[in-house]
């Protein structure tokens, strides 16, 4: 890694970009006329650009954060919900086109391997379901990115053929992240025995490392935690309180965390069995914001930041909680907000609680 007192002065100090604030399978909007885009997050370091999840609308945020795709050195999938993933095709497409050095190396994107399993049955359901593409109904991450090329090929081949261009493979290179052997993963049973962290990438600027984390039926589910020789950062995935991340964030510098108002989600449902086993799973898979607070302080967090919200149309007030439990700064980020790590957390934007 780069020795840190070699650091040019004028490199910007190492700091997270909130490209996308909102959590789930949804397109936001908030009374008061703004919207969040879907769950991803830059972490910036000197040149360098690692996104975290691609939800919806990560291309184009990329860009309105004065970011550009031939600065994206990873992408680090926490797991594979949609929407966490749904702009994937849009940076394998479209994102080729923003890189325009070709000798550039190609974005490394790690991410979960397949299920192996489909999830059991909920105990809330009436019939059993068919499950979707059931030769391969679990797909992990090299499969994702291999059947949207398929399925893309229409396109991909005629600029290949047409205009010389280089299909996504040349520019992208992916990977199933291998876990750990012998830890007792089982994906409908022990989705995040305890572990210690174990690494998943290294360069000159970072080290990347991750852990299990309980996100059930969803598995496997991954938080990340990146180290530089300035600060470092963590970011949940999508998890219920977990001790696996509290390892993983321990003495962090910035704690970026997964959270849900079950109150407002409750009230949303009218069905009653839906309701039942959709706050099941909530419970199940998902943090309250008291308890992200309380993560961050038995972890010795340096600053919490609170985002994937759900529901995303919250108000604050709906995170306020987690100053109940963790004593340090808290950020709840807009979209494009920019957290520093490196330092005494100070937010160059957006909305300090305290
Ligand atoms: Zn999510
Ligand atoms: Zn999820």
């Amino acid at each position: 890694m780069t020795d840190p007192t070699a650091t040019d002065r004028t490199t910007p100090l190492p700091h997270v970009v909130t490209l996308g604030t909102a959590g789930g399978p949804r397109w936001w909007d908030r009374p008061d006329g703004t919207s969040r885009s879907g769950i991803s997050t830059a972490v910036v370091v000197g040149d360098a650009v690692y996104l975290v999840d691609c939800g919806q609308g990560t291309g184009r945020q990329l860009a309105r954060a004065g970011l550009r795709m031939d600065q994206v050195r990873g992408l680090f999938l926490t797991h594979l919900h949609s929407d966490h993933v749904v702009d994937l095709p849009s940076l394998l497409l479209f994102g080729q086109f923003e890189r325009k050095d070709p000798a550039l190396p190609p974005i490394a994107v790690h991410g979960p391997g397949g299920r192996g399993a489909l999830p059991p049955v909920s105990a809330h359901a009436t019939t059993t379901p068919r499950p979707v593409a059931p030769a391969n109904p679990t797909p992990g991450t090299v499969d994702l990115v291999q059947q949207l090329c398929a399925a893309y090929a229409t396109d991909i081949n005629d600029r290949v053929f047409d205009s010389l261009t280089r299909p996504p493979s040349d520019h992208f290179d992916v990977h199933d992240i291998a876990l750990p052997a012998g830890i007792g993963f089982n994906p409908n049973g022990e989705v995040a025995p305890e572990m210690e962290p174990f690494d998943v990438y290294r360069d000159d600027d970072v080290e990347v490392t991750a852990t299990l984390v309980a996100h059930p039926p969803m598995a496997p589910a991954f938080a990340f935690r990146f180290d530089t020789p300035y600060g470092s950062v963590t970011v949940s995935g999508d998890t219920a309180p977990c001790a696996n991340l509290e390892r993983l964030a321990g003495g962090t510098d910035l704690l970026l965390h997964e959270v849900i108002d079950l109150d407002l989600i409750a009230r949303r449902y009218t069905d009653t069995a839906m309701l039942n086993a959709t706050m099941d799973h909530h419970r199940r898979a998902h943090t309250t914001a008291r308890q992200a607070g309380a993560i961050a302080e038995r972890a010795g967090a340096r600053a919490l930041a609170l985002h994937h919200l759900v529901p995303a149309d919250a108000p604050h007030a709906s995170w306020f909680a987690a100053c109940e439990t963790f004593g340090g700064p808290l950020y709840v980020p807009d979209d494009l907000d920019v957290i520093p790590f490196a330092t005494a957390p100070a937010a160059i934007a957006g909305e300090v609680l305290r």
